[in-house]
């Protein structure tokens, strides 16, 4: 099984983010089955409205958990899985998996920006277009 590690970039982008989602994001990178860089942690407002108010429209709340929180950290990470370098946006589940098997150990709680509601399905946030693969975010640390 191949090792992968969080280059340089990935780990800068921990900067600011709630220190249990970085520990869950470090132990995933440790035994997940594809390889990925963390690509968004801490937005600002102004971002947050660019994405909203912004044509295609990427987010449907101005109240991001990539925003800071009221403890000083955001509570977001995107992660973009990766093969051979390129981003492969039909391996999330795969990334997923390994973030969960991550939180699991670390005692915490998280949502995939890919199961909402977490019924353990991808299908219905399709079907609405909430599909947001790469996002997870800490429910509970
Ligand atoms: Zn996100």
């Amino acid at each position: 099984m191949t090792q992968y590690y969080l280059g340089s970039r990935s780990l800068g982008r921990l900067h600011k983010l709630h220190p249990s989602m970085a520990a869950c994001v470090a132990l995933a990178i440790t035994f997940t089955e594809i390889d990925f860089s963390v690509s968004e942690t801490v937005r600002s407002k102004e971002r947050q409205h660019e994405l909203f108010y912004g044509t295609p429209k990427k987010t449907w709340t101005l109240d991001s958990k990539h925003l800071i929180q009221d403890d000083g950290f955001s509570h977001a990470v995107d992660l973009i899985p990766l093969l051979g370098g390129q981003a492969a946006w039909d391996k999330c589940q795969v990334v997923s998996d390994a973030m969960f098997k991550a939180a699991g150990i670390l005692g915490i709680k998280i949502r995939w920006g890919g199961d909402w509601n977490q019924n353990g399905s991808s299908k219905d946030e399709h079907q609405r277009g909430s599909y947001d693969g790469p996002h997870f975010e800490l429910l509970q640390a």
